[in-house]
């Protein structure tokens, strides 16, 4: 119970917040109990959720530093089965507010084991950057799932990405584990995105899910409705993916 997921690439632009917002409201829509956790201070997975990040008492920087208890920023049900600890540009203030905190890196994971077994899944969107909130994620999580936009340099960033949990899982989280690689933005059309998914796989000795999300006008316009995409359009392709993103991940055994 209470699985912790971080969505993490330090690369911009790959699908970490739509994956983030949509693999979330899938899970909820089978029926499982989601708390999503927005680490970036551009708060779009707040807003994608349709919450007015501007303006809130508590939120995600409050509770790394101290200011409230994790219970207190919690939104309940933004949509039903799915609430969130929701984020704004207050954050990106934090990582200099943390300079001499003892054990910073492990702020996050304090505080979410106070509410851990209330979720069936805690899903935590992460900046795009190696930062300490990445890090709190990352000690927090049980394991790492990877977006891959399906572009030229792909694989750009990713040794590091890889080499950034090993670290995290020799010092700070033993169990730590891959969840595995997402290709997003896939484009049936081109050879290029086939191209990608091949040379990703035979180059990283990592789990890769089946399922492929496709470039998908609905999940970019679902964010500005404040709506995820099984709301947006439940039987748009990119709903279509991100329900079977769900199921893999629930039919992922520990391995
Ligand atoms: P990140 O969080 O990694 O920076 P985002 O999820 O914000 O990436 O995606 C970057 C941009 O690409 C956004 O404008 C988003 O709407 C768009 N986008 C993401 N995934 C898809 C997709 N599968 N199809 C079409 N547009 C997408
Ligand atoms: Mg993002």
């Amino acid at each position: 119970m209470g699985r912790v997921i971080a969505i993490a690439n330090q690369k911009g632009g790959v699908g970490k917040t739509t994956t983030s917002i949509n693999l979330s409201a899938s899970l909820a829509e089978k029926g499982k109990s989601v708390l999503v956790i927005d680490t970036d201070p551009q708060g779009n997975t707040t807003s994608g959720f349709g919450v007015e990040k501007n303006d809130l008492d508590n939120t995600i920087y409050e509770l790394i530093l101290s200011e409230c208890s994790i219970k207190e920023c919690i939104l309940n049900d933004v949509i039903p089965g799915v609430s969130i600890i929701p984020s704004n540009v207050n954050l990106a203030a934090a990582e200099i507010e943390l300079i001499g905190v003892d054990r910073k890196e492990f702020i996050l994971k304090r505080e979410v084991e106070w509410i851990r077994e209330s979720y069936d899944y805690i899903i935590i969107d992460c900046p795009p950057s190696l930062n300490m909130l990445t890090i709190n994620a990352m000690t927090t999580a049980d394991t790492v799932l990877v977006p891959i936009q399906c572009e030229y340099y792909a694989l750009e960033g990713l040794s590091q990405l890889i080499h950034t949990v090993n670290l995290v899982k020799e010092r700070l989280n033993p169990d730590l584990d891959m969840e595995g690689v997402v290709f997003t933005m896939y484009d049936s059309r081109t050879n290029l995105s086939m191209q990608v998914v091949e040379n990703v796989k035979s180059h990283l000795n990592q789990k890769v899910f089946k399922t492929l999300i496709p470039r998908n006008i609905r999940l970019a316009e679902a964010p500005s409705y404040g709506q995820p995409i099984n709301m947006y359009d439940s039987k748009s392709a990119g709903a279509e993916a991100y329900m079977s993103l769900a199921e893999e991940v629930i039919n992922r055994k520990e391995d």
